[in-house]
């Protein structure tokens, strides 16, 4: 058995201004002070926010995270973030192939690639997201629509140290319904599956469940087999609610 240390990662999106956004941090970051947990705890605020951020958390083991990277390092590429600009700006992981981003942005599981390679060769963590449509559920597709993603979404260099799983079914997120622990059970399975197929430390690589994860419902998601964790977006804006879905987790 192999053991995987769990992560639990906000996901802020479009939300936050500097002195709230630096007061939730710094209370999130005096729970976990004060209280033992065995997750390691990730923050993805807008881009704008890492370096203040980064500079108030430090020492606080909260790993940050960006939103969305660009595939090159540089260059005339207006509006966007390279990942090597990220890892300045204090990040240690990015958060690649966010549905709001393949449906906002028309991302493809080959940009999806191409970016968790950049965040490779930026020295982050990329946190890959894959997960169906509710068309696509009532069709019956999901294990082949997450199974195409993940193969398509993955470049050759991923392993377990650099590659995070997330999947979160569309129609789950920012809705407040969930799938069943049978459906998480299913699909998370489906995707260790094709990691230790591919890759010969496939067992090791962390497979996190995001859509509408609250307080009241983590410590049952997280403990579906094979769930490593969680990518929380709502919940995650306020440390009154992102602490307990991290105590969740023991
Ligand atoms: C997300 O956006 O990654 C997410 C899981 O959002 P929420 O928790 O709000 O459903």
């Amino acid at each position: 058995m192999t053991d995987r240390q769990a992560l639990i990662a906000g996901n802020w999106k479009m939300n936050g201004l500097t002195a709230a956004a630096l007061a939730e941090a710094k209370a999130l970051a005096e729970k976990l002070a004060a209280n033992p947990h065995k997750a390691q705890v990730a923050i993805c605020p807008p881009a704008i926010l890492l370096a203040p951020l980064a500079a108030s958390l430090s020492g606080s083991g909260i790993l940050l995270g960006g939103q969305d990277c660009h595939a090159k390092a540089s260059g005339a590429h207006t509006g966007d973030i390279a990942a090597e600009q990220l890892k300045d700006a204090g990040a240690a992981c990015v958060i690649v192939g966010h549905s709001e981003r393949r449906a906002d942005h028309g991302e493809t599981d080959a940009i999806v690639r191409a970016k968790a390679e950049a965040a490779h060769r930026a020295g982050l963590i990329a946190i890959v997201c894959l997960g169906e449509t509710l068309a696509q559920r009532d069709g019956g597709e999901t294990l082949k629509v997450v199974a195409s993603q993940l193969r398509g979404s993955l470049p050759d260099d991923a392993n377990a140290a650099n590659t995070v799983i997330a999947y979160e079914p569309v129609w789950a997120i920012g809705t407040g319904r969930t799938p069943t622990l049978e459906q998480v059970a299913e699909v998370h399975a489906l995707i260790r599956r094709e990691l230790r197929a591919r890759f010969d430390d496939g067992a090791g690589f962390r497979i996190l469940y995001g859509g509408s994860v609250k307080p009241d419902n983590a410590a049952q998601l997280m403990a579906v087999a094979d769930v490593d964790g969680a990518l929380v977006g709502g919940a995650s804006l306020k440390a009154g609610d992102f602490w307990p879905i991290i105590a969740a987790k023991g």
